[in-house]
């Protein structure tokens, strides 16, 4: 195909399909053969998989993602989103990270959004879950499981306590079943270092619509998975829905109910919502209808792969298409770059064909659960594959060098157990420093209790001090500053 000048690849996204594609494209694209530009609003591409381990504070966040600009250096990265394409006139709409939103022309388009969780409108949910997809997500749900805890661990307030300590997480895919099997084995870890805190005294709970959890992997290895987590204490609820999340009362259609702070919503994900925005073909699932040769279909100089797209499974029959997963976006995007570079040639391209292989997941440090090429394995085999397998996937050497080493470390050092929650608001200090009511007036209660770690144990914190309730009244001590007044340290 001829445009008269070098064509102008735009990759619509920088996440497995579109960092793969665009560096394959970099490698291969002969000089002034194309130009490439990839849009991300972020600048790093995110190697999911890790996002229960960072969490779990077995990985550096910073390990777990790919530097766009350093390993693009052949591309034109720009860091915002696209809102929306004309593909006929070959025209994205970009809104920048800051600055005027504008048009960007192209000629060739690889549209691989990805995906976003998959809500439902269960009341209660947008105002306190969060997903489990981005390094920010995982990150905060780290800091605010150990916030919690150090929460629980300074109160002597039963229901404080046990609504801080209660952790619940819906959806028993990968993501979900991963994220709380770490977490737990993670919170698990931390509590040698909270004497006012045991294991017991925190309630996991997984809710799950299906009868079944990890279908990604067979059933009898779906089983063990929950048997497993079922014997480290974690409540798996299958063939439950939530029905209600107002406030953090979880109400559950088993007519159970309880109190949360902390919900984490894996229940799937749909296709990118900027694709409605598009006159790129949908299917019914809202994802751009592609051929096997990850061709947009009947639309001409379109490609698109990885979870935003509906991609025929030739190796399922008929009606199938590929699942949302790592492992046919990276073997998408090769061949993806492969058949851009055979077109814009004149040679021929060819379809996408990969069966499944299979599924690892880690369940914790050293347990997991195995079942690629019909080889089933648990336990400590298991976990060591998925950490193998893992470490020959994520991109580039440098990254396998950091993760590598932060494992190694892991073997003679404990996991860190701190919460940098703070990062969400890093001005907070400054702010109330430089206000001018620096000093807030203390607050005592009428009969202060004490809480000894003595006393609290390993379990209920001392109810013969406060009698189980919050205090009655609290008294002030020290003079309030007056307003106006600005403290200098
Ligand atoms: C916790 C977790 C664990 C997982 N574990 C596994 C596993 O073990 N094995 C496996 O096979 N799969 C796993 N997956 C699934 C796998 O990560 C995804 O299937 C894969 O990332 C899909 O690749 P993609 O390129 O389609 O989407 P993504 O990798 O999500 O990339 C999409 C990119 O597009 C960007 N984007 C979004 N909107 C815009 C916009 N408007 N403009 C520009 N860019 C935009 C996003 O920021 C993102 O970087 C896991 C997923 C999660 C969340």
């Amino acid at each position: 195909m001829s445009f008269g000048h070098p064509p102008h690849i735009l990759v619509v996204g920088g996440g497995y399909v579109g960092m793969y594609t665009a560096l394959r494209l970099q490698r291969r694209l002969r000089q002034g053969e194309a130009t490439v530009t990839v849009v991300e609003p972020n600048s790093y591409m995110t190697y999911q998989p890790f996002l229960p381990e960072a969490a779990a504070g077995n990985l550096e966040p910073r390990h777990v993602v790919v530097p766009l600009r350093s390993v693009l250096n052949g591309c034109r990265v720009v860091s915002g989103s696209v809102t929306g394409l004309n593909h006929a006139q070959r025209r994205a709409y970009i809104a920048p990270n800051q600055g005027t939103p504008y048009e960007l022309h192209y000629d060739v388009l690889v549209g691989c959004p990805g995906s976003v969780a998959r809500t439902l409108p269960i009341p209660g949910l947008a105002e306190l879950g969060i997903g489990f997809k981005s390094v920010a997500e995982a990150i905060h749900i780290r800091n605010k499981v150990i916030e919690r805890m150090d929460s629980a661990a300074s109160s002597n307030d039963p229901q404080l306590r046990r609504r801080a300590l209660t952790f619940v997480f819906i959806g028993g895919g990968f993501a979900g079943i991963e994220a709380i099997a770490e977490l737990e084995d993670m919170a698990r870890d931390a509590c040698k270092f909270y004497p006012e805190l045991s294991p017991s005294d925190m309630r996991w709970v997984m809710v799950e619509a299906s009868g079944r959890v990890l279908p990604e992997v067979s059933p009898a290895m779906g089983l063990y998975t929950l048997k497993q987590l079922e014997h480290r204490g974690i409540e798996m609820k299958i063939n439950t829905r939530v029905k209600s999340l107002v406030d953090g009362h979880v109400v559950l259609d088993s007519g159970e109910e309880f109190d949360t702070e902390t919900i984490i919503w894996t229940a799937g994900v749909k296709a990118h919502p900027l694709l409605a925005n598009t006159d790129l073909p949908l299917d019914e699932r809202g994802r751009i209808k592609a051929t096997a040769f990850l061709q947009v279909d009947g639309v001409e100089q379109a490609w698109t792969a990885g979870d935003c797209a509906a991609v025929p499974d030739l190796t399922r029959g008929e009606g199938a298409t590929t699942s949302p997963s790592a492992q046919h976006a990276v073997r998408q995007a090769r061949l993806l770059a492969n058949n851009i570079l055979a077109d814009l040639r004149g040679e021929p391209i060819a379809p996408y064909e990969h069966s499944y292989a299979g599924s690892v997941a880690s369940l914790g440090l050293h347990k997991g659960v195995a079942d690629v090429y019909g080889m089933k394995l648990r336990g400590w085999p298991a976990w060591l594959m998925h950490r193998t397998y893992h470490l020959s996937r994520v991109p580039t050497f440098n990254r396998k060098a950091r993760v590598l080493a932060d494992w190694t470390l892991a073997l003679f050092f404990r996991r860190e157990i701190v919460s940098l929650g703070a990062f969400a608001d890093p001005r907070a200090g400054f702010r109330e420093a430089a206000s001018p009511s620096a000093a807030p007036a203390a607050q005592v209660p009428a009969s202060a209790p004490v809480l000894s770690s003595k006393s609290a144990g390993h379990g209920e914190p001392n109810a013969s001090v406060t009698g189980g309730r919050k205090p009655a009244a609290t008294r002030t001590v020290g003079p309030a500053k007056p307003s106006g007044e600005t403290s200098v340290a």
